[in-house]
């Protein structure tokens, strides 16, 4: 894939997250592994999710330095750099400061799978990374963020945001949606009262495999990228 689609990619999935809700002003911020191993595609520091465009892009390597694009990096690319180092299997990160995933987060009460949206997070309990609610901008700590997710999907981190990992940008972006859903619906059940009905383990296992095939999940995501921006997913990836 060239370098020009690759940026076409980014710019799609950063209006997709943000016509969801997920931007924060100029903070956060999805990046997509490079396919020649140079290091990840993500926005450029400074901009809106809703106002990025292809001149506002950078690669960075794996050791933080911008190889293309002449904007500069977010100071917390390594969430991204080092969830990828540490996780061969994905193929995009994000990262954003999800207004309910912060509120759910600071309950410190387990996620429940009281829809379909919290499946893709459990077992017991969705992630946490709870060793700094300040910025992951080290590779120390990126290492460290990485751990928390292990082989899940994303995690929460409290007082700070989200994050969410896929095996490609539709996975990523839509594990992020869903999980800021799920905290969403769980606020709104708690505060009609305590929360008596979840779907069973056995059945949460079952739920993951059958509603997220990766099918549904780049279906999804080509709606949102055709709700944000207004073209055809395939014009976004195409070399
Ligand atoms: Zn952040």
């Amino acid at each position: 894939m060239s370098d020009d689609a690759m940026i076409a990619q980014v710019v799609g999935a950063h209006r997709a997250l943000a016509a969801t809700g997920q931007s924060d002003l100029i903070w956060g911020h999805i990046a997509i592994r490079d396919p020649h191993g140079r290091g990840v595609w993500s926005k450029a520091s400074g901009w809106g999710m809703e106002d990025l465009t292809s001149d506002r892009v950078v690669l960075v390597s794996f050791d933080g330095e911008v190889l293309v694009g002449t904007g500069k990096r977010h100071l917390e690319v390594p969430i991204h750099t080092e969830l990828m180092r540490q996780r061969p299997d994905i193929g995009a990160t994000v990262h954003s400061h999800a207004e309910a995933a912060v509120a759910f987060a600071s309950l410190g009460v387990p996620l429940r799978a009281i829809s379909h949206a919290a499946t893709p997070f459990l077992g017991d309990d969705v992630r946490r990374f709870t060793r700094t609610a300040n910025l992951i901008s080290t590779p120390e700590l990126g290492i460290s963020l990485a751990e928390a997710v292990g082989d899940e999907n994303g995690c929460l981190i409290p007082g700070h945001g989200l994050v969410a990992v896929g095996v490609d940008v539709a996975h990523a972006v839509m594990h992020a949606v869903l999980l800021e859903r799920a905290c969403a619906t769980q606020l709104r059940a708690m505060a009609s009262g305590p929360i008596r009905v979840w779907t069973s383990d056995a059945e949460v296992a079952s739920k993951r495999a059958e509603i997220w095939p990766a099918s549904s999940m780049r279906a999804a995501y080509a709606h949102l990228v055709r709700r944000a921006v207004g073209v055809r997913v395939d014009d976004l990836s195409s070399p």
